[in-house]
């Protein structure tokens, strides 16, 4: 069995290879940074991210006199580092009685995987779940889940017809009756540019703060690492209309760039807490920046 790290190199090769051969024998001249700047912008850093991270070099090369393509490399190494660390941090359990979590995202962004996932994570915590079927637009979504919860003795709250906000609401309540540990309120997939899909994730998550003061506690995005830059769009909307608390970044494993939690990192800041690496239940990593770089730049 490949360990996660080993499909985390994987799935980002194209962008470490692209890198790793800029310093292979490099001078350190105009050709090596514009060389360095269309890697980056191929890995989909973007163009702040990139910039950041250019004058950041030639300023540290300067600095610090370095002459050999290996030592700048390393020096490209720390300013990622550097740069990613604010997205570090844990999700805190136990917090709250219960700690209530609303996930969104994007449909086919890995958000039903990622809830089985992170059900898993935190029973190995002995955290006892209670999921709310959120997704009442597809029934289908609604009885694997049924059927997914009974099979890992996670409770599912579901509705046969009707709002997403009142079944969050009522998960809410029983999660605060049955004292479970934490209330997941899934929710459907949708685009930042459906505007009154957006406006639904509002109401959702106001009712659920009518069911528990201050709930929910967390609000995590779950975004495909595939999608680029689009990922940042993602970010921006629904942060600006939920206040996000935490990212998850899936199918990192796949063919991802992973260039995209640099400019996470540089334009809309909000921690990472997870990141996918593979489709089973235990692929799922805490995020850690110096892990990553790692995988990123070998
Ligand atoms: P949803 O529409 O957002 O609920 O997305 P799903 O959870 O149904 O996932 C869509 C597809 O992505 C499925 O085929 C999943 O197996 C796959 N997937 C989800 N997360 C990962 C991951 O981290 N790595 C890989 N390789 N595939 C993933």
């Amino acid at each position: 069995k490949q360990s996660w790290m080993t499909r985390l190199k994987a799935g980002l090769s194209k962008t470490s290879s692209n890198l790793s051969l800029l310093f292979v024998g490099a001078r350190i001249d105009e050709d090596l940074y514009e060389e360095l700047e269309s890697a980056l912008l191929m890995s989909d850093a973007g163009m702040d991210a990139t910039d950041y991270l250019l004058t950041s070099l030639r300023r540290k090369v300067k600095e610090e006199k370095l002459v050999d393509a290996a030592a700048v490399k390393v020096a490209l190494k720390e300013l990622l580092i550097e740069l990613l660390k604010p997205l570090q941090k844990p999700l805190e359990l136990g917090r709250h009685d219960p700690l209530v979590m609303m996930i969104s995202g994007v449909n086919g962004a890995g958000k039903t995987t990622t809830i089985g996932k992170l059900a898993k994570h935190m029973q190995r915590f002995d955290q006892s779940v209670l999921l709310a079927a959120g997704d009442t637009f597809r029934a289908a979504a609604r009885e694997q889940l049924m059927v997914w919860g009974q099979r890992n003795n996670v409770t599912v709250i579901s509705q046969a017809s009707g709002d997403p906000a009142a079944v969050a609401f009522d998960a809410v309540q029983s999660g605060k009756a049955r004292g479970t540990d934490v209330v997941m309120v899934d929710t459907a997939g949708r685009l930042p540019t459906q505007l009154h899909l957006m406006e639904e994730l509002k109401k959702i998550k106001r009712v659920i703060g009518k069911g528990m003061d201050g709930a929910p506690h967390e609000l995590l995005l779950v975004i495909d690492g595939n999608t680029g830059q689009n990922a940042l769009a993602q970010v921006k909307a629904f942060d600006d209309a939920l206040q996000l608390t935490g990212l998850v970044i899936t199918k990192l494993d796949g063919t991802a760039k992973g260039g995209v939690l640099a400019a996470i990192a540089r334009t809309r800041p909000v921690p990472v807490y997870f990141i996918g690496v593979g489709e089973k239940l235990d692929d799922l990593q805490p995020f850690d920046a110096e892990e990553f770089v790692e995988a990123l730049l070998g």
